[in-house]
């Protein structure tokens, strides 16, 4: 199987990558573990930034400013400006495709304010805009006659005889072959790594970091791998998003004996943190939205009432809703260049795995959405550029790693149990304040565990659809990625945006 452009992950990210590479004359093939129409970006609910033209209350400068700002001064100003002055043209061109955003009564696109935002900025459709993005986005990819397979595992990165990336390694789950994807160009656009974080996590179980870890493992640079941002508003038992647009439309943050205590719209990272001081202090946090009414929140927020009662059993229309701040986004990736080009020869990234620098140490709501279709186009239009330019060179160099050794592990640790140990452990010790001794344990944790790895193999060790080995193959991804995110913390010893450390004593 050969392709110019060979693309993995069919989020948001990889199917604008795929749209574009097409429409630049590239032969696409795009892979995914999941379904397409299943990846996390159906998830996204708050909205899409975007400045709308003519707009008296809004300016470009003032999204620049304001992303800025969030961002603490680790974002790229002028890969800023150019995601945010590439905004309206962003949003024009998912309206041209059928995105349904919503409207206001004389017909224009809605917007709401969210966390950080001086201004209603964020265009939705609903509290299903993610959703509505991604089907469409499918939909445009079945019409231009885009390829997409699903349940295709990526595994590992091929390279040419001169060290260029020419494909993937893939693992077919449906009939467990190991099967190679040539390419003159790779896009990466796996997703975050916020399911290291275990339950504790609003993120869909595919967030893995496998396209991390992988590119990793072939010499990739990675950069900002200690901020990880925590959504302030997660459900408290289940860690479901509650999004910020229940805050944006006017809910209130109270604690237990019913006080507001803090500034809803501020950024994520200064609102996790005074929530997590008041749990600390005994308080249980609540999100309330009855004052908005039933009508205005079936109209408006109908996602979020039926995720509240479906896994929380309250209903927001009339009860307080309990939450705690979980792992939402990654801000840290594959490090790439403004053409979306990583250090490797051949190697293009997009979307939550790669690092853009747009978002510093801090994303702003509503900047991953435009990050996806502003640099998913990017990453598109140069990868087919790249493919046109260059073929791969054979023979093909195949890498040795871990992920190959597993049929011979023995099957005496529970690595899913393993999973939740983790998970609790990163969330307690690497999660809204950071202690260098603490941090210093977990490495050792993870060390411990890596010892352990060739006695957690598998329990099922059948060829066909084994999801027993997808499974342990993300857990060994997540397990590298943790060590990554652990050290990186370490090296960064200031407190910075989503990265917030404390001195021992307190
Ligand atoms: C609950 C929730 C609400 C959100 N709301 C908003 C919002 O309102 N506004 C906003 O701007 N952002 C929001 N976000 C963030 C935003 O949704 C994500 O950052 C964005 O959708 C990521 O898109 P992506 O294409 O990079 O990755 P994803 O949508 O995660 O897609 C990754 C793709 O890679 C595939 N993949 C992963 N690993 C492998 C592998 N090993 N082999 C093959 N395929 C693989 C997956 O199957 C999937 O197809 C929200 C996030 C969550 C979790």
């Amino acid at each position: 199987m050969k392709s110019d452009v060979l693309i993995i992950g069919a989020g948001g990210a990889g199917l604008v990558a795929a749209l574009h590479a097409k429409e630049a004359g590239a032969d696409v093939t795009v892979l995914t573990k999941e379904y397409p129409t299943r990846s996390q970006t159906c998830m996204a609910q708050g909205g899409m930034n975007a400045v709308l033209p003519n707009s008296e209350r809004d300016s470009i400068e003032a999204h620049i400013a304001n992303t800025l700002k969030s961002a603490q001064g680790e974002a790229d100003e002028e890969a800023v400006r150019f995601m945010c002055s590439q905004a309206p043209n962003a949003l024009a061109w998912l309206d041209s495709i059928g995105v349904c955003f919503s409207r206001t009564q004389e017909g224009a696109i809605a917007q709401r304010t969210l966390g950080g935002a001086s201004a209603p900025r964020a265009c939705y459709a609903q509290d299903y805009t993610g959703l509505k993005i991604l089907h469409t986005l499918y939909d445009q990819c079945v019409k231009m006659g885009i390829e997409s397979e699903s349940e295709k595992i990526f595994l590992s990165l091929l390279k040419d005889a001169d060290g260029a990336v020419c494909g993937a390694e893939i693992l077919d789950l449906k009939s467990g072959n190991i099967e190679h994807y040539l390419a003159k160009a790779v896009i990466i656009a796996t997703g975050g790594y916020s399911r290291i974080y275990g339950a504790n996590s609003t993120n869909s179980t595919a967030s893995t970091g496998d396209g991390i870890a992988i590119a990793r493992r072939a010499g990739a640079k990675l950069i900002d791998m200690e901020f990880v941002q925590f959504h302030p508003t997660g459900l408290k038992n289940s860690a479901i998003l509650i999004s910020e647009s229940a805050r944006g439309e006017g809910g209130y943050l109270l604690n237990s004996r019913g006080e507001r205590f803090t500034d809803e719209l501020q950024p994520r990272d200064a609102l996790s943190r005074a929530i997590h001081k008041e749990i600390q202090k005994g308080e249980e946090i609540f999100l309330d939205i009855r004052h908005l009414g039933e009508a205005f929140i079936d109209k408006e927020l109908p996602q979020e009432r039926k995720l509240a009662k479906l896994y929380e059993n309250v209903d927001p229309a009339h009860e307080l809703m309990p939450i705690r701040p979980v792992a939402h986004y990654t801000m840290g990736g594959i490090a790439v260049d403004h053409t979306s080009q990583t250090t490797l020869e051949g190697l293009f990234a997009c979307g939550e795995c790669a690092n853009h620098r747009v978002h510093g140490a801090n994303r702003l709501g509503g900047n991953s959405l435009l990050e996806i279709v502003v640099f998913g186009k990017e990453a598109g239009i140069n990868a087919a550029k790249y493919a046109k330019e260059h073929d791969f060179t054979l023979p093909l160099q195949q890498e040795k790693h871990l992920v190959k050794e597993i049929d011979s592990f023995t099957n005496e640790i529970d690595f899913y149990k393993k999973h939740q140990e983790l998970g609790d452990l990163l969330y307690q010790k690497l999660g809204i304040m950071r202690k260098r001794s603490e941090l210093e344990e977990l490495q050792a944790f993870v060390e411990d565990v890596f010892q352990e790895l060739p006695r957690m193999g598998l329990s099922d060790t059948s060829q066909v659809y084994n999801t027993n080995k997808k499974e342990f193959l993300e857990f060994i991804n997540m397990l590298e990625v943790s060590r990554i995110v652990i050290d990186a913390a370490l090296k960064r010893e200031q407190s910075c945006g989503a990265h917030y450390m404390i001195e021992e004593e307190e």
